[in-house]
């Protein structure tokens, strides 16, 4: 049977792409290794752009996040700034009129109301079963599959691959980019209630960013491969000690319980420490397949970029699919035309990572750094972005 599209990998971005047509009558079957209600990955928070928003709240799942305990925290302001330095900037929703500048989600909360939903729609997602081999021919894919140790082999049209990875299709270049740099990530518990106040701080060292999550915040901590196991090595308050020093929180600030930074931390939790790397495929499209996801390119998550430039993927993909007359799905100028409409925005999301990642380490000239988070959470944002503008072409106060 020639199915309309298969779907390798059903993480946020492959079940995204599945709800997105789930009721339009294609024939399409997702597939994840994982078992069902089970994680593909650790948990994580993910920050989301206003954008990546408004895709969840078209395929009717937004609510379900919201509604879920410590799932979705607004960010009602991003302070941004470097240590020892004189540059801040500060963006705040309310002063812009608006509900959030972003959200951070926890990856768990999200790929749970994904599978809720997709369990509820007429595609089919096949957990359990992993891809092992994928090979294209001019007029169809086939997808070589283990399931409960028995093999079977589905055929598509069109064969999307967001396994996170992006290692079946042999035909496609990758780049590898390592950065010799590491992220020490986890959870902190503050002094004081955060407020939805995300932080990210440039030191000479690397950045460290701070994302309110529930009653705690996540950190990204960016530093060396020797010092990130010293770091996962101190005992909880030499860390805590460690961080504050290179966050550069001093006590008078403390007291004076100033917002401009964190109020300090009482317990750090859940560390682990993974390389930093930029990979991504040079294109994102082959005979009778298509990469998405971190599959087509696998950015560092200081700068926020990543899964929603996936999220946009698999959006797109689908509107692209949705206006393809069935016998046209997988071909070769549906495909063409399906990245060159996302030509840009991943050019932007990689050069702008890359750009960011190049300057850890280095003092940096003030106008180059302060963009990371803030610019993803910016996207739908025309106030906010002329004053961002404003604020990179005339100085920072
Ligand atoms: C260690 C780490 C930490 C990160 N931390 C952050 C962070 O703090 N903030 C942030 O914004 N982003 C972070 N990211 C990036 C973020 O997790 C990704 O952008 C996001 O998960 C991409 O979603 P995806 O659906 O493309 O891939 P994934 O989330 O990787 O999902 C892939 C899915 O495919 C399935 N799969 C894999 N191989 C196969 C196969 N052969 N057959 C069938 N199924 C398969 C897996 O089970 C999984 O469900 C991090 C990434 C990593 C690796």
């Amino acid at each position: 049977m020639l199915h309309d599209l298969v779907i390798v990998g059903a993480g946020p971005v492959g079940a995204t792409l599945a709800l997105a047509f789930a009721d339009d009558g294609l024939d399409a079957v997702a597939l994840d290794a994982r078992p069902a209600g089970a994680l593909g990955r650790g948990d994580r928070s993910l920050a989301l752009s206003h954008g990546a928003r408004l895709i969840l709240e078209r395929l009717g799942i937004w609510s379900a996040i919201a509604a879920t305990r410590d799932a979705v925290t607004p960010i009602t302001a991003i302070d941004i700034s470097q240590r020892g330095g004189f540059g801040r900037m500060r963006l705040d929703a309310l002063e812009q009129g608006l509900p959030a500048l972003g959200y951070v989600v926890s990856y768990r909360a999200l790929q749970a109301a994904l599978d809720a939903a997709l369990g509820r729609a007429e595609n089919r997602v096949v957990y359990g079963a992993r891809v092992t081999a994928i090979r294209t021919t001019p007029s169809y894919a086939a997808v070589d599959v283990t399931q409960a140790g028995a093999g079977l082999e589905l055929s598509a049209r069109l064969v999307a691959v967001a396994d996170g990875g992006g290692e079946l299709i042999s035909g496609l270049k990758r780049h590898h980019h390592d950065y010799g740099q590491v992220a020490v990530v986890g959870k902190l518990a503050p002094r004081e209630p955060h407020g939805g106040v995300a932080f990210e701080r440039f030191t000479p060292e690397g950045p460290v960013a701070l994302l309110p999550e529930g009653e705690h915040y996540g950190f990204v901590w960016t530093t060396t491969p020797s010092q990130s196991e010293t770091l996962l090595a101190l005992p909880d308050a030499q860390f805590l000690e460690a961080l504050e020093q290179r966050f550069g929180l001093h006590a008078a600030a403390r007291n004076a319980r100033a917002r401009t930074q964190p109020a300090g931390f009482e317990r750090v939790s859940d560390r682990r420490a993974f390389p930093l790397r930029l990979e991504y495929a040079d294109r994102v499209v082959g005979q009778r397949v298509v990469l998405l996801g971190d599959a087509a390119q696998a950015l560092h998550p200081v700068a926020g970029q990543g899964f929603n430039l996936g999220m946009r993927d698999a959006y797109e993909l689908a509107q692209e699919l949705l206006a393809t007359p069935r016998d046209a799905i997988g071909a070769r100028d549906r495909l063409v035309t399906y990245a060159r409409r996302r030509r840009a925005d991943r050019a932007a999301g990689i050069a702008f990572t890359h750009g960011l990642l190049g300057i850890f380490g280095s003092d940096a000239p003030l106008l180059r750094w302060p963009r990371g988070l803030a610019l993803t959470m910016l996207d739908a944002l025309p106030a906010v972005k002329r004053a961002f503008a404003h604020a990179m072409t005339f100085g920072l106060h």
